[in-house]
C-alpha cells in the first residue's frame, strides 16, 4: 500500500533558538498554499508534561489550543502561519511519554517484560508522530524536535525518528537540520565547521540528514554551499540559506526562493501540484515593510524583560497594524515599575494601553494603575484575562468607593472579592492542567464595542484562568458605568467588560491573542488598534 501520509523531521544543531519553529512553519505554509494539507508537531525533551506549570521567565508564553491543550508557543506560530487549529496532539513532551508508559505499565498492559526506552518509549513517540497523520488524514506531518542535536534529552526522539525513517521506507520522510554558520569579524569570514560536527552528531546517531537549513547573518557563497554539501553528504541544492530578516513572516518568502518547498516535494515523491498561492502572504509582508503611519501602545505586564512571555500578543498586533496600514510601536512597560508619582509620565505618551494577563500578586498594583490613567484620560483600553480583572478591581476600589476590593487570587479574605475562584475551581489541588482552558462560547450584546468589532453575537474564544468576575457586583457595576457586555451562555459568566462612556475600553476574560493569524488578524486587536490610531487626532 502506498504510503499516504509523509513525514519531514527537523532538528537543530550549533546553537538553541535558531528558529526551528520558524522554518516548520514557512514550510508548512509553501506546502500549503501549493495544496497539500499540512500539520506541524512540536516534540519537547522536558519532563514537565506540558509547559502550562512552567514560569513565563523558562519558556515563554505558554499558547493555548481550541481543545484546551496547554502548549509549546511554537504552535502558535503554526496556526499563526497556517490559519488552522492545532490540537492536543501537535506537541508531545517527555513527560507526556513517560505517562503514557508508566500508565501502561501499571495497568498491566507490557505483559511482565522489562519497560524500557527503546523500544517501549521509542515506540510511543513513533505512536504519537503517526498519530497526527493518519487521524487528519494529511498529506504531510512535519515534526520539530526541540532542543539541540547532541542533547542527552533529545536522544530517544532522535532515534525514534530513525526507527520510523526507517519503516517508513525511501521516499516517504525528509530530515532538515538546521544549523548556524557563524561571520567571525576578526578573520571576516564565515564559519562551516560547527555544521559539520553537528551533522556528524547526527551520523552518529544514524541519521543522514536530506536537507541542510544554514542560518547566517551574511549571504553565503556557492562555494561555501558546494563545501557543506560535499562534507555533509547532501545534495548541493539541498543547502539552503536562512538569512537573518526583519521580520519573521518574510521567512517564508525567503525559504521559495530557496526552493527549500521544491526540494521537499522531490523527496518525498509528492504528486505535484503547481506553484505557491502567495498573494495576501506577499500582500502583508509589503504593509509591513512599509506601514503608513506608526502608532505607539503600552504593554503592560510582569513579564516584560522576556517578550517572548507575551509571543500571541505582540504578534497580534503585527497582524492587526498591518489590517489597519500601521506599525505598531510596542513599548513593553513592567507593572511593578509603575507608581502614583510616575505612571502619568510612564505612560503619558502612549495611544493604547494593553494590561496583560498572568498569574500571582507580583506587579498587580503597577497594573491597577495603568488601567486607572487609562480610564480617567480616556485612552483607548484593552485588557486580557488577568488585565480585565484588573480593570474590575480599579473600577470597584475608585469608582465604587470599595477601596479594599481585589481577587481572592491576591487576598483571600477581602472585604469585595469582585474578582473569585470559579465554583468549578474550588476544591482542585493538582496544579497542572487543572484551569478552565480552551474554546468556549461567549454571546455578545449589540451596541456595543466588542460587538461593533466581531459583527456578531455569537462567538468562541480560548481561555486559560481559574479566577471570575463575581457576579453578585453585576449590578453595582452597571449602574456605575462598567457593563458586562459578554458572557458564556451556559455558565452566565462574564466573558466582556467594557466602560460605554469611554473612548474604547473593552476588558475581555479570554485570550484573543491565541486565535490572531496572518489572515485573519483578530477583531479586538484590530479595533484597539484602530481607537488607538484615532486617539487624540
Ligand atoms: N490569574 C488569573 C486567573 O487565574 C488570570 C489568568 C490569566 O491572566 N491568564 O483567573
Amino acid at each position: 500500500m502506498p504510503q499516504s501520509t509523509k513525514y519531514v523531521f527537523v532538528t537543530g544543531g550549533v546553537a538553541s533558538s535558531l528558529g526551528k519553529g520558524i522554518i516548520s512553519a514557512s514550510l508548512a505554509k509553501l506546502l500549503q498554499s501549493r495544496g497539500y494539507s499540512v500539520t506541524i508537531q512540536k516534540l519537547d525533551p522536558y519532563i514537565n508534561v506540558d509547559p502550562g506549570t512552567l514560569n513565563p521567565y523558562e519558556h515563554g508564553e505558554c499558547y493555548v489550543t481550541e481543545d484546551g491543550a496547554e502548549t509549546d508557543l511554537d504552535l502558535g506560530h503554526y496556526e499563526r502561519f497556517l490559519n488552522v487549529p492545532t490540537s492536543q496532539l501537535n506537541n508531545v513532551t517527555t513527560g507526556k511519554i513517560y505517562q503514557t508508559v508508566i500508565s501502561k505499565e501499571r495497568h498491566g498492559d507490557y505483559l511482565g517484560k522489562t519497560v524500557q526506552v527503546i523500544p517501549h518509549i521509542t515506540d510511543e513517540i513513533k505512536r504519537r508522530i503517526k498519530l497526527l497523520g493518519t487521524k487528519n488524514k494529511l498529506d504531510v506531518v512535519i515534526t520539530e524536535i526541540g532542543g539541540t542535536v547532541g542533547d542527552i534529552e533529545s536522544l530517544p526522539y532522535i532515534e525514534a525518528v530513525r526507527q520510523l525513517r526507517w519503516e517508513l521506507g525511501a521516499g516517504n520522510s525528509a530530515f532538515i537540520h538546521l544549523t548556524l554558520v557563524p561571520f567571525l569579524s576578526a578573520s571576516g569570514e564565515l564559519k562551516t565547521k560547527p555544521t559539520q560536527h553537528s551533522v556528524k552528531v547526527l551520523l552518529e546517531n544514524g541519521i543522514q540528514p536530506d536537507v541542510l537549513v544554514l542560518r547566517t547573518e551574511k549571504t553565503l557563497s556557492q562555494d561555501l554551499r558546494r563545501k557543506v554539501a560535499l562534507f555533509c553528504n547532501v545534495e548541493a541544492e539541498a543547502v539552503v540559506e536562512s538569512i537573518d530578516v526583519k521580520t519573521i513572516y518574510e521567512v517564508p518568502l525567503l525559504m521559495q526562493k530557496e526552493n527549500l518547498d521544491s526540494t521537499i516535494i522531490r523527496k518525498l515523491n509528492l504528486e505535484p501540484k503547481g506553484e505557491p498561492k502567495l498573494e495576501d502572504w506577499n500582500k502583508f509582508v509589503n504593509i509591513l515593510k512599509n506601514p503608513k503611519s506608526r502608532v505607539k501602545i503600552g504593554l503592560v505586564g510582569k513579564y516584560v524583560e522576556l517578550p517572548d512571555a507575551y509571543k500571541s500578543i505582540v504578534e497580534s498586533f503585527i497582524h492587526a497594524g498591518a489590517a489597519n496600514e500601521c506599525k505598531v510601536e510596542l513599548s513593553l512597560i513592567q507593572s511593578e515599575d509603575l507608581t502614583n508619582t510616575n505612571v502619568a509620565e510612564k505612560l503619558g505618551d502612549l495611544k493604547g494601553i494593553l494590561v496583560a494577563p498572568g498569574f500571582g500578586h507580583r506587579g498587580i498594583e503597577g497594573k491597577i494603575l495603568a488601567v486607572k490613567y487609562a480610564r480617567e484620560n480616556n485612552v483607548p483600553f484593552f485588557g486580557i484575562c488577568l488585565g480585565m480583572q484588573c480593570a474590575v478591581i480599579e473600577f470597584a476600589r475608585n469608582v465604587l468607593g470599595m477601596t479594599e476590593a481585589n481577587s481572592t487570587e491576591m487576598v483571600r479574605n477581602t472585604p469585595y472579592p469582585v474578582i473569585d475562584l470559579m465554583e468549578a475551581q474550588k476544591g482542585i489541588t493538582d496544579m497542572g492542567g487543572t484551569m478552565r482552558l480552551g474554546a468556549y462560547p461567549c454571546n455578545v450584546k449589540k451596541s456595543t464595542k466588542a460587538f461593533a468589532a466581531y459583527h456578531k453575537a455569537d462567538i468562541q474564544e480560548r481561555h486559560r484562568h481559574r479566577y471570575e468576575f463575581n457576579n453578585l457586583f453585576l449590578e453595582q457595576f452597571e449602574k456605575a458605568g462598567m457593563t458586562p457586555v459578554g458572557f458564556n451562555p451556559d455558565t452566565n459568566l462574564v466573558e466582556i467588560m467594557e466602560i460605554p462612556s469611554h473612548n474604547w475600553f473593552v476588558g475581555v476574560q479570554f485570550h484573543p491573542e491565541y486565535s490572531s493569524t496572518v489572515l485573519k488578524p483578530h477583531p479586538l486587536f484590530v479595533d484597539f488598534v484602530k481607537a488607538a490610531l484615532n486617539f487624540n487626532k
